[in-house]
């Protein structure tokens, strides 16, 4: 991979008509550290957010000995990087081969589970096997209630009576039982941790069965843009809201619990930026050679302002316009599918013109594993850039949340 100090030196060396993506190891492995450092148990990093082979590698280096995997081909992709990492299969709902495949090729013994058939599959898979239960740590997922930029409560977890039955079920059975829950993604109000944990405590009260370990599950936000004409949104900092979860975890009475937590966006969301090229400037409207189909598609549906940096090709040499104003303008994406229209505009100067660069910071989180191959776009393009996004000058533009008029 190619190694470049910051994106604008990449930019201009590489004149680059397809999307790159600029890694930077040493960001990553500087939030995953200080994310460890503050979470007071196991850290499980969550595949899913990012699970290209340079973040699986750079996060073992950093000393991540977990990792949250929902399917076979997660489960394959951390084997072959870190062979000695432990896996939780926290994905609730599973194909009864998928879990026979866990268990027996790759000696997982971290399971979730949401529903009363997912116990029937796992025993079937235990039995078949000839496993002892008692060395399988099975999750109890709980629904929770909360408000995320994503909500994910809706679609999986089980009711807090159901819960009790579930775990009752699987220490009946011979397995230990733990409780986990998933808040959502890009939690910005404390609370929601809080009402989890008093979910969890419920269920704990109410259970036969003893709970060996409770995991919080991800949702951790990460630091994005925002809009440098309005004030700063209030949002407590990671250090605040895991500060905060520290207090409620002894406060319901989990201080001595083996505690497990799945962060994704938190950890990566730094480690990357993105270098798109204006293909057209039409009026107030940019072309740019990403969209919604490859690497903005969660800026886009989560409403996440990203920071953004500009830079202009010095090979244009007449510009309109004024270098110091920033103005909206609207993006549309490369594909040739009408939807492909970045709901929120990006804010640039206003001299930027066809043939220019901008660098999208804050994108390691579901930019590249979202990706599509639609219309035969698919950015693969890697450089390493030793300094942070953050480095030097403030970034003159931003991926806006503000909705504008056509
Ligand atoms: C997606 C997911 C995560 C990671 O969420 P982030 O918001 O990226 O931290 C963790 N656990 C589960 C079960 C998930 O589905």
């Amino acid at each position: 991979m190619q190694r470049f100090d910051n994106a604008r030196e990449a930019a201009l060396a590489l004149r680059p008509d397809d999307p790159v993506y600029c890694f930077r190891p040493e960001v990553l492995k500087q939030d995953c550290r200080e994310f460890m450092s503050m979470f007071p148990g196991k850290t499980a990093y969550a595949v899913k957010t990012n699970g290209e082979k340079m973040v699986l590698k750079a996060l073992a280096e950093a000393g991540v000995t977990a990792f949250d995997v929902a399917s076979p081909q997660e489960i394959a992709d951390v084997r072959a990087i870190a062979p000695q990492a432990e896996m939780l299969y926290m994905h609730p709902i599973k194909a009864q081969s998928h879990i026979r495949l866990a268990l027996e090729e790759y000696g997982i013994r971290v399971i979730a589970i949401d529903h009363e058939d997912e116990v029937v599959k796992l025993t079937r898979v235990v039995k078949a096997l000839d496993i002892d239960p008692a060395s399988i740590t099975v999750f109890v997922r709980i629904q929770t209630k909360g408000s995320a930029a994503y909500e994910l409560s809706k679609k999986f977890g089980a009711g807090p009576a159901t819960a009790v039955e579930l775990a009752d079920r699987l220490a009946r059975g011979g397995f230990k039982v733990g409780l986990c829950f998933h808040v959502g993604s890009q939690i910005e109000d404390p609370d929601t941790y809080e009402r989890a944990l008093a979910s969890a405590d419920w269920v704990r009260n109410r259970a036969e069965a003893e709970i060996v370990a409770l995991d919080v599950g991800g949702g951790f936000p990460a630091e994005y843009g925002h809009d440098p004409n309005r004030k700063k949104p209030e949002m407590p900092s990671l250090g605040q809201i895991m500060s905060r979860l520290r207090g409620d975890i002894t406060e319901w009475g989990f201080g001595e619990t083996p505690l497990v937590a799945e962060p994704g966006r938190v950890i990566v969301a730094r480690a990357f930026s993105l270098i798109v090229r204006v293909l057209l400037r039409k009026g107030r409207r940019l072309y740019i050679n990403d969209g919604i189909w490859a690497s903005l598609s969660d800026s886009w549906t989560g409403k996440i302002t990203l920071p953004a940096r500009f830079i202009p090709d010095p090979a244009i040499r007449h510009r309109n316009g004024d270098k110091q104003k920033v103005v909206p303008f609207r993006v549309c994406g490369a594909t040739c599918d009408s939807v492909d229209i970045l709901s929120r505009p990006f804010w640039l100067p206003e001299t930027v013109d066809t043939g220019d660069w901008i660098e999208i910071g804050h994108i390691g989180a579901y930019s590249l594993s979202l990706r599509t191959r639609f219309n035969g776009f698919y950015p693969d393009t890697f450089v390493e850039i030793a300094t942070p996004f953050d480095a030097g000058a403030a970034p003159e533009g931003f991926a806006s949340l503000e909705t504008m008029a056509d």
